[in-house]
């Protein structure tokens, strides 16, 4: 049987009619290829014809001569369609060509790193010396490295804090960068990206004091905006490279939608048990299928489920996959499933980023996993060659709802936008504490760092200004003190108990809503309970929990304008865009049955207030936008259920979760006098996401109106008004309301 019979074979049985959101085809692509360029170095065209390559496809071509060029670049083509060889090919070539010329790899994580070294490996290049220079390098390799390698790839940790703070032990190297790629670029967005933007501009003036200007290669996934996420992370401009001219396989693509159970509360069967379904009926029909699910526990339950459904024999051939296998157990797998012996995988999302496990038949996705750049990551692992499949499973949330019912805004419009602020003073302090450490500021380093950064200085206490410019007075180095994963230097960390590992960081604006005492936490798709939130020590003692509920907060917000920075009339009212403060006490917490979302117990916290600056995007209705919504409590349940459901639709335009925004909504607000809305970047000094709300808002209330016209329950229900994060638990909704204000405001 054909995988395209066994498909069709699958959608009849499996499917009880509306399950089938919908189905559509993308349909295969020739190559579009061009010769292997004369100009290439002998020895890396070699290298070429022993892996078969004869010839480039178009877009590596033209990365390559763009790079020839001497400009900077950005390569944003489909997954799979050989990015890696568009910036390696001018970074190789000029290695062979130069031997003292250096290049340097930036990946996300040491996984992606070790994975790239060995492709580099690969090629045997004598005149290529690789190596990676992370954490784990051991100290006596490290000046060997230093001395050595004219390819050496690291992580911006690294950079940040190991590699710019002690440049003197890098001069050779950074007086000879000729390079420096950035791959997975569009993970740098939020707050991690505003930090790596200022670490890219660290390493720019460095690299200029030594008398170097490297050219900056970057590849990143799709995204809406790519040349301004080039410009925003290196300081600047870079050409764009994104006609995609490698051969595609075609591939069907299906977005499945759990049962409707009770369409008047909006309730839905189980995802997990739709995924298990398929993944069960794929399998037994001897389709090769991969997985996703948003935590490990989800993805057990999957697993677990799917064998049930099938005889042991096939059963036996299913297996997890999780983050932290060594490269010999991933390595294990994928051999087992390029041999058709294992025939499905599930898997958390930690297998996205680029980890390569081999062509496959299917992927399903269960839930958005919250950008198109991670969903078009996981299905691409589905056909590459043959014909492909993929599913996204909807969960419950509003936006996986809206995009079952509105497939074009998730398959053909491509407005996702990584975004990120290196400006934001939260952000940008602690680099020009840094950039003082490596060398004294003056006036000429703003062409680097940008003119912000001189701004700043004056502000960054332990700076002094002496004739040499501004220098750092401080004893430590200050890079040590700025995590690149938060915005606030006085974080909690977040620790396990049992183990004494350092899970992560809360940033204290959101510590006491997310870490308080009793809250169940999520992290890299584990569970853990918090035992005990220490407000001196700066500590959360959590314990992994395999309980069965999850907690909700419950706090009390308010918020007071502190400068608005831009005005304008937009749908009929005025849409401001500015610095707010943002005040919020955590007051209790509620544990919530994970099956149904019913509430098990509320408990009262005992937390101090906390206090945060940010950007936010606010509204003040007109009259006749609100007229019969008037009324208390109407009025408030409007605006709040307004807030919720742009709030959920946001990350559709600004690459970000939920989680990164908050809101608030007033019936009467002190500042503006009158009912208003507020959605606000949710990290201190914001990162760029109400922003990026005021310039689309047109475009994001309409998506909001159709998400509420078209979700099916009655008085609103998780898929449309209710939120998972609402700090009045979700009391306090009115759904025609919202409509009712969002579709006055789109008639004007
Ligand atoms: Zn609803
Ligand atoms: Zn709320």
């Amino acid at each position: 049987m054909t995988s395209l019979a066994a498909w069709d074979e699958l959608l009849g049985s499996v499917g009880e009619g509306d399950e089938l959101a919908h189905l559509a085809t993308e349909p295969a692509r020739e190559a579009r290829t061009a010769p292997v360029p004369d100009t290439l170095q002998p020895p890396l065209r070699e290298a070429l014809a022993r892996h078969g390559i004869e010839e480039l496809y178009a877009h590596q071509s033209e990365a390559y001569e763009d790079a020839r060029a001497g400009g900077n670049l950005i390569v944003t083509t489909g997954t799979a369609s050989g990015k890696t060889l568009a910036f390696n090919l001018p970074v190789l070539d000029a290695l062979v060509a130069d031997g003292h010329a250096r290049a340097l790899y930036l990946y996300p994580t040491k996984a992606l790193a070790q994975d790239q070294a060995r492709s580099l490996g690969e090629l045997r290049l004598p005149a290529v010396r690789t190596a990676i220079y992370d954490g784990d390098t051991p100290t006596e390799r490290r000046r060997q490295i230093r001395g050595w390698a004219n390819l050496v790839l690291t992580n911006p940790d690294m950079l940040h804090i190991g590699v710019l703070p002690r440049h003197d032990l890098w001069g050779n190297f950074l007086h000879n960068l000729r390079f420096v790629v950035v791959d997975e670029a569009h993970v740098y967005r939020g707050v991690f990206g505003s930090h790596v933007a200022n670490v890219l501009r660290r390493l720019r003036r460095l690299a200029r004091i030594y008398g170097a200007e490297p050219q900056f290669l970057l590849a990143s996934a799709t995204i809406a905006n790519a040349g301004e996420l080039a410009q925003a992370l290196t300081g600047e401009e870079a050409t764009v490279v994104e006609d995609d001219a490698a051969p595609r396989a075609e591939r069907t693509v299906a977005l499945w939608n759990p049962p409707l159970l009770d369409a008047e509360l909006g309730l839905r069967a189980s995802a997990l048990g739709e995924a298990s379904r398929l993944l069960a009926g794929l399998v037994g029909r001897r389709l090769r299928t991969i997985c996703f699910a948003k935590s490990r526990k989800s993805a057990e339950l999957i697993h677990r489920f799917a064998a049930e459904r099938l005889d042991a024999a096939t059963a036996a051939r299913l297996a997890p996959y999780r983050a932290g296998y060594t490269p010999q157990q991933r390595r294990e797998i994928e051999r087992r499933l390029v041999e058709g012996d294992l025939l499905g995988v599930t898997s958390t999302d930690a297998l996205e980023l680029g980890i390569d496990i081999g062509d496959l038949d299917c992927a399903i996705s269960v839930g958005f996993p919250g950008t198109v750049a991670s969903l078009r990551q996981q299905w691409g692992r589905a056909g590459r060659r043959e014909h492909g499949f993929a599913i996204l499973v909807a969960s419950e949330d509003a936006l996986d709802q809206y995009f079952m019912r509105e497939p074009p805004a998730l398959l053909e419009r491509r407005v996702e936008a990584a975004i990120l602020d290196h400006a934001n003073p939260r952000v940008l302090d602690g680099h020009v504490a840094a950039a003082a450490f490596e060398a004294p500021l003056d006036e000429g380093d703003a062409a680097t760092l940008g003119p912000e950064a001189l701004e700043r200085a004056p502000h960054v206490p332990e700076l002094r200004h002496t004739a040499r410019g501004w220098v750092w007075a401080g004893k430590d180095t200050p890079a040590a003190r700025v995590p690149l994963r938060s915005t606030s230097p006085d974080s909690f960390l977040v620790v396990d108990a049992s183990s004494g590992d350092v899970l992560g960081l809360a940033e204290q604006e959101r510590a006491y809503s997310t870490v308080h005492e009793g809250a169940v936490y999520l992290h890299l798709g584990r569970q853990y309970l918090v035992r005990e939130l220490d407000l001196q020590a700066r500590r959360a003692l959590v314990e992994p929990f395999d309980g069965d509920w999850y907690t909700q907060a419950k706090k009390e917000t308010e918020t007071s304008i502190e400068e608005t920075l831009r005005v304008e009339r937009r749908l009929g009212l005025e849409l401001s865009f500015g610095r707010v403060s943002v005040t919020e006490q955590v007051v209790a917490y509620q544990k919530k049955a994970a099956a149904d979302g019913s509430t098990l117990e509320t408990v009262p916290l005992d937390l101090p207030p906390t206090t945060f600056d940010t950007e936010a995007v606010w509204f003040v209705p007109r009259p006749h936008q609100l007229e019969g919504l008037e009324a208390m409590p109407l009025l408030l349940s409007s605006l709040h259920a307004a807030e919720h459901s742009l709030i959920a639709l946001l990350p559709l335009w600004a690459m970000c979760d939920r989680w990164d925004i908050g809101g608030l909504s007033t019936n009467l607000h002190l500042d503006t006098g009158a009912p208003t809305v507020f959605v606000y970047d949710g990290h201190a000094g914001g990162v760029g996401i109400a922003a990026r709300g005021f310039d689309q808002f047109e475009g994001w209330v309409a998506d909001t109106a159709e998400l509420l016209a078209g979700c099916p329950c009655e008085h609103g229900c998780p898929s449309c008004v209710q939120s998972p994060k609402c700090g009045n638990l979700n009391e306090f909704l009115d759904k025609a309301g919202a409509l009712t204000l969002l579709r006055r405001m789109l008639a004007t």
